[in-house]
């Protein structure tokens, strides 16, 4: 249900090339913020791509719809959560601007670095793989038609490449912490 005594809950925009860690991080947050009692919600691309548009594919123009509607998402999520976590590649500046105009105040880009050959040699989803295969066209990062365009004033960078994921965890719930903080006051 809505309270619309709370504030707006702040939005935590992850971007980064597919395995570069944003939905384990995300899920570990949360974890992390349901001990102190923070809600969390997780808009995690793939899944809203699986279950409510199945018709957007990895094309340009799908690509950006797909970012499109999850800034939708995040306008009503944001009512209902402390947090709302965006683990979406979102290759795109101009979608990443958008999402920023429209969701800002309390919106925070957060870039995932990890190189090419990192996330090749992790291949989670084995995406990397079949792209390599010519098994899928449009693999962002790989195909020329997709590059994957790095953020120049992220607000937050997780060195998924160095770091370890404990350390990330933390680096990432303290920033948190900290953004609520400042939010703290009156529903504006
Ligand atoms: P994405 O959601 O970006 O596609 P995933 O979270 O699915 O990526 O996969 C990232 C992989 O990288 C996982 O196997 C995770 O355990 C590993 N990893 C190693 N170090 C880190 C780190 N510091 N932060 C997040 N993930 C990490």
């Amino acid at each position: 249900m809505v309270d619309n005594s709370k504030p707006l809950g702040i939005i935590l925009w992850f971007t980064g090339l597919s395995g570069s860690g944003k939905t384990t991080l995300a899920e570990a947050v949360k974890a992390s913020l349901k001990k102190i009692n923070i809600s969390v919600c997780i808009l995690d691309g793939d899944i809203v791509r699986a279950t409510n548009h199945q018709n957007l594919g990895f094309s340009e123009s799908d690509i950006k719809s797909n970012n499109s509607l999850i800034v939708d998402m995040c306008v009503l999520e944001r009512k209902k959560y402390d947090v709302v976590m965006v683990p979406i590649i979102s290759p795109y500046r101009q979608s990443r601007n958008e999402a920023l105009m429209e969701l800002s105040p309390r919106f925070y880009e957060i870039y995932f670095s990890a190189s090419l050959e990192c996330v090749r040699r992790r291949d989670v989803k084995g995406l990397y793989d079949k792209a390599d295969n010519g098994l899928i066209n449009n693999m962002i990062g790989v195909s020329p038609n997709n590059e994957y365009q790095i953020p120049i004033t992220p607000d937050f960078i997780i060195n998924s490449e160095k770091d370890k994921l404990s350390t990330s965890v933390g680096d990432l719930f303290r920033f948190i912490v900290f953004q609520l903080k400042k939010y703290s006051g009156p529903h504006k």
